[in-house]
């Protein structure tokens, strides 16, 4: 099944539960405009490669269309479409004033140099810049795109257009007009969820094992401010696989020992060395096997499609926190909430990342920059009251949180279209 075929499903059963006008679930049924093109690229051995490029505009009910890039050989049309409809559930979840779209390059950016790299992002913006802009379309980073790519997307974009319009992309570098925290925003705003679940639950931090799929921007920063809390962080992998100790070590030298020995996994005996508990034991594990370990908190902050029928009913967390977008099939939703397990989903848990993007757009327009605790003052607020509308409609339908997301977010969305008279 392809993931906007997932994304179908979920919208159709929020739709059920609350009983949506269907003409209103149509409508986000149906990206408003998808684009593909065609990049080509000098390479440094001085051939001429041509990439494919995607921009889908999912969704502009409720404001611009807003959503990552992401550079990944396996990308295509039916993710970033899906990808798309998530950002326009996403921004109104949380409701901020922002609709849902996201882009793709096929390609493995780590095969290309930098100036390879420069030239393809440069490409990128000249064939959408007729799409895009800083009150129509804000792309930001995803999946292997970083600030640096954005700032040159930002200079492109204005010297095409004449001016400095650096607000068209957000995740910039802080030099180019970017926001502080944005760099930690998607954790951040999982940790402020986290801690309502965590108040109403009567968690204790220092009794709960926590197992992190995914130690990079996201999974890696929301490992070390648990850690920081007195969590205790017992498991993590990335791409290569990933290490399991019996006790909680220091992410931030596992953060360490990553850059040095390039992969989590051979980082095991180091964490075992470095721990303060008496006894600690670390072993590798393959992903399949740190998804299956048993923990209190398993956060998903990797790719797609992680958790699946195959699988699900191997999972031995008590909670499951979706910092990725779409880890979770609709499948393995399904058996995780009869085994009582509960997901705070991607719409929810990551969408601090998206939140402060808004906030650096609001900076650029206004020309006046934040100062870090302002960002994460003005984000706690957002992300809690997104909490709290969602456990509402969890409690009012007797539903998942997932489904309570998306009612939410539905139900906001269709209060723009009705204002739009579109309907
Ligand atoms: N790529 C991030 C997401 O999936 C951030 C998007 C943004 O900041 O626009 O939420």
């Amino acid at each position: 099944m392809s993931l906007f075929e997932n994304t179908l499903k979920q919208i159709e059963k929020a739709a059920t539960i609350m009983n949506l006008d269907p003409n209103v679930k149509a409508l986000m049924q149906h990206p408003q405009r998808i684009v593909e093109v065609s990049i080509p690229v000098k390479m440094d051995d001085g051939s001429l490669r041509f990439f494919k490029g995607f921009r889908v505009q999912h969704s502009n009910y409720a404001g611009p269309y807003k959503g990552g890039i992401r550079y990944h050989q396996d990308v295509d049309m039916g993710e970033v479409t899906a990808l798309s409809a998530w950002m326009s559930i996403k921004c109104s979840v949380v409701g901020i004033p922002l609709g849902g779209g996201k882009g793709g390059i096929v390609v493995n950016p780590k095969e290309l140099s930098v100036g390879e790299l420069e030239r393809l992002t440069r490409g990128y913006v000249r064939a959408i810049q007729y799409v895009v802009g800083p009150t129509k379309d804000v792309p930001a980073p995803d999946v292997n795109t970083t600030p640096q790519i954005m700032d040159w997307f930002a200079d492109e974009y204005s010297k095409l257009e004449g001016k400095d319009l650096k607000g068209v992309v957000t995740g910039k570098t802080l030099e180019h007009g970017g926001s502080k925290g944005r760099g930690i925003a998607t954790a951040q705003g999982g940790v402020y969820v986290l801690n309502e679940v965590a108040t109403s639950q009567g968690m204790v931090p220092a009794n709960t094992k926590v197992v992190i799929q995914g130690f990079g921007n996201a999974g890696g920063v929301m490992a070390q401010l648990l850690a920081a809390k007195g969590y205790q962080i017992v498991g993590a992998s990335d791409s290569q696989g990933g290490i399991v100790c019996t006790h909680g070590f220091n992410p931030d030298a596992l953060l360490q020992c990553k850059v040095e020995k390039s992969t989590v996994k051979n980082c095991h005996l180091d964490m075992e060395k470095l721990s303060t508990m008496e006894g600690s034991s670390c072993k590798m594990v393959t992903n399949e096997e740190l998804l299956e370990t048993e923990c209190d908190i398993l956060i998903l902050a990797a790719l797609e499609n992680q958790v699946h029928e195959g699988n699900a009913d191997k999972i031995k967390a008590k909670m499951i926190i979706e910092l990725a977008n779409g880890p979770t099939t609709p499948e393995a939703d399904e058996m995780l909430a009869k085994r009582g397990i509960m997901v705070i989903p991607d719409i929810l848990a990551n969408a601090g990342g998206v939140t402060v993007s808004w906030f650096e757009m609001l900076q650029n327009a206004d020309g006046k920059y934040w100062e870090e605790n302002e960002v994460f003052e003005k984000l706690l607020p957002i992300m809690v009251d997104g909490w709290k509308a969602v456990k509402a409609n969890a409690d009012k339908y007797s539903c998942t949180l997932r489904e309570a997301a998306y009612v939410t977010a539905l139900a906001r969305i269709e209060g723009k279209i009705r204002e739009q008279g579109i309907l």
